[in-house]
């Protein structure tokens, strides 16, 4: 058997490219971008105002005119208007671009207006004030997101505003979802006295949806030949199959013997661990990866973020989030040797330090414990007692 560090470190090193793709921008949300997003223009554009008021020259200011004539109104999305002499002003609004003519914004605030003559309430006023210069943020050409990058609604938004339709992403894994066992029925189906409903795989499925991937799903029944073609048909049409359930001793753990029958190269199979020892992990020669988690809900659950989410982050050149402590808030006593990831609440104090309390489930098939937690705190194998204020790692979900 393996232990956590040695199973992670094969999981990781099977991580690989699977090439770029493109992609209308508002259907890249959650991808990685695979280009450099450039300013097609200066941004902003122009001398955007950005405040309503009035537009006047500071020249005005400077020789002491204290009220204006509005000469006219521009709106935003309208022509720059001018003025000609210093005494005059536009009225004008939020997003409009000022004319060379104006260098200085009034907020109506600060103004009184009667009979189309603008009158200042304040005397200190600083030259280009209320303005944002064109080309501040970034200057045309310029990069304002770059390729590795996760697409965020902010990428989005910079996307959309220099005119990126769209957008070369890094191609995401082709991903199976896979159940098995013949006491799971369907979520709308009823279950008899001595079946469940299956759920696994929706867990999983909602897992990798948060992180912006797809998947597909399948429920595969416990029979041999059933699970050896089905299996056989995911490992030409995916690059990556997450089972869950089947892998562990029981005479119909059918999913071992399939996996070597269609040449699924075993890499491990165990795991010093728990929840999740019978973790299997192999490889097809054409390259499919294939992710056999034991079917009890906790170990699925704690299996795909503990080993799948980083090797689908560094897959796609994300940081792996594995570097996130933690204070034990009780003492806690874990005797087999083996790593053992405790389900916990996570808590910050006022002094900013991050607490973790345990929420003692039952074992690993109480999956009803881990919506009242927030992570796994993994405490080391070598060790049986834990003491409150001791720090450890911790996988937050
Ligand atoms: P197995 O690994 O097949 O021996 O399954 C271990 C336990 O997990 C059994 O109680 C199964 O009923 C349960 N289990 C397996 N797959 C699922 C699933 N997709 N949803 C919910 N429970 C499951
Ligand atoms: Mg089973």
């Amino acid at each position: 058997m393996i232990t956590v560090e040695e199973a992670e470190e094969i999981v990781l090193a099977q991580s690989k490219s699977y090439g770029t793709q493109n992609l209308p921008f508002e259907q890249a949300l959650g991808h990685v971008l695979a280009e450099d997003i450039k300013a097609d223009r200066d941004l902003p554009p122009f001398n955007r105002v950005t405040m309503d008021g009035i537009a006047i020259s500071y020249k005005a200011i400077e020789q002491g005119i204290t009220s204006f004539k509005i000469k006219a109104t521009q709106a935003a999305g309208e022509q720059p208007l001018d003025i000609y002499t210093i005494d005059e002003c536009i009225e004008i609004m939020t997003g409009a671009s000022l004319s060379p003519s104006l260098d200085t914004i009034i907020r109506y605030e600060d103004l009184e207006i009667d009979n189309g003559i603008a009158r200042l309430l304040i005397t200190d006023i600083r030259q280009g004030q209320n303005i944002h210069q064109k080309g501040k943020d970034k200057k045309e050409g310029g990069v304002v997101a770059i390729a590795g990058q996760l697409i965020t609604p902010a990428i989005i938004s910079l996307a959309a505003s220099v005119g990126k339709a769209e957008v070369l992403v890094k191609k995401q894994p082709r991903v199976m979802i896979i159940s098995s066992g013949d006491e799971l029925v369907d979520v709308a189906d009823t279950p008899s006295a001595f079946q469940i409903r299956r759920s696994n795989n929706y867990t999983v499925k909602a897992v990798l949806a948060q992180h912006g991937l797809v998947a597909d799903m399948l429920h595969i029944p416990d029979d041999p030949d059933a699970t050896r073609q089905q299996i056989q048909h995911c490992l030409q049409n995916y690059d990556v199959l997450l089972l869950s359930g089947g892998i562990s001793m029981g005479k119909f753990d059918y999913i071992p013997q399939a996996l070597q029958d269609l040449d699924v190269e075993k890499l491990f199979y165990k795991v010093l661990q728990r929840p999740g020892k019978p973790f299997w992990f192999g490889r097809h020669n054409n390259g499919t990866l294939v992710f056999a988690f034991p079917g009890n809900p906790v170990a699925t659950f704690m299996c795909v973020h503990r080993y799948f989410l980083p090797w689908l982050n560094v897959t796609l050149g994300l940081p792996v989030k594995n570097n996130i402590y933690a204070r034990l808030a009780n003492d806690f006593i874990f005797t087999p040797a083996l790593k053992y990831f405790l389900q916990v609440k996570l808590s910050y104090t006022p002094q900013a330090e991050l607490f973790a309390t345990p929420v003692e489930g039952n074992g690993s098939g109480d999956f009803a414990n881990l919506a009242d937690t927030d992570a796994f705190m993994e405490l080391p194998l070598d060790r049986s007692e834990f003491k409150q204020g001791e720090v450890f790692k911790v996988h937050i979900f």
